[in-house]
């Protein structure tokens, strides 16, 4: 894996566990020299990722979307600055650039970023690995849901391997690196496999 795309709150959270998580995941990044692409932001988790990244020697390349929002909240130290027209371009983009996804702890937009990878590898559009760092177990109503929905009939269980949960950054950049997308199952119940 060359590049990584990274989701992550545009908030900093109120443990200092989802930051030390934001800069050691930067930090095992730039040591294996794999680049980060993520939302462009310096604030949050997000600019503590980049700045890890920055600070370590890795190469950072930040989307965003022009206009979008306030201009300092703009990471002005970053290897490459990209500005695109909205958010769904940037997402394209981000995802085009990048040969993983790691969601680390934040909101809405990042649960927004992370479902959409999510469901585009249950439809087959990407293979790539699609890792969550379940930073304090903060992903397990997540995963709780996502069982639920399994349990309801609305997922394939086979479907659940497409995301990776993981509380440790190592590991799950190792388990990424592994990663073989499963077989495509149709998601679809009521159609033949
Ligand atoms: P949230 O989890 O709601 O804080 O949103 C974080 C995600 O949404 C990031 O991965 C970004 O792609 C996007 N995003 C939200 N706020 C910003 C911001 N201030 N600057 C850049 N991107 C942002």
């Amino acid at each position: 894996m060359n590049k990584i795309c990274v989701f992550a709150g545009s908030n900093a959270g109120v443990s200092p566990e989802y930051g030390q998580a934001a800069t050691e995941l930067g930090q095992l990044m730039a040591a294996k020299g794999i680049e980060l692409v993520y939302g462009g932001s310096r604030i949050g988790l997000m600019g503590l990722v980049a700045d890890a990244v920055l600070a370590n020697g890795g190469r950072v390349t930040g989307v965003m979307p022009r206009g979008l929002f306030i201009g300092e909240m703009a990471h002005k130290g970053l290897t490459e600055f990209i500005e695109v027209g909205n958010m769904h371009e940037r997402k394209a983009l981000m995802s085009e650039l990048s040969d993983g996804y790691i969601a680390l702890p934040g909101g809405l937009g990042t649960f927004e970023e992370l479902f959409e990878v999510a469901s585009w590898a249950q439809l087959g559009i990407h293979k790539k690995p699609v890792g969550i760092l379940n930073v304090k177990g903060f992903y397990q109503p997540i995963a709780d849901m996502l069982n639920h929905a399994v349990s309801a009939g609305f997922m394939r269980d086979t479907n659940l391997g497409l995301m990776l949960f993981e509380a440790n950054a190592a590991v799950l950049l190792d388990q990424m690196a592994a990663y073989t997308a499963p077989e495509q199952a149709n998601k679809w119940a009521e159609l033949p496999k």
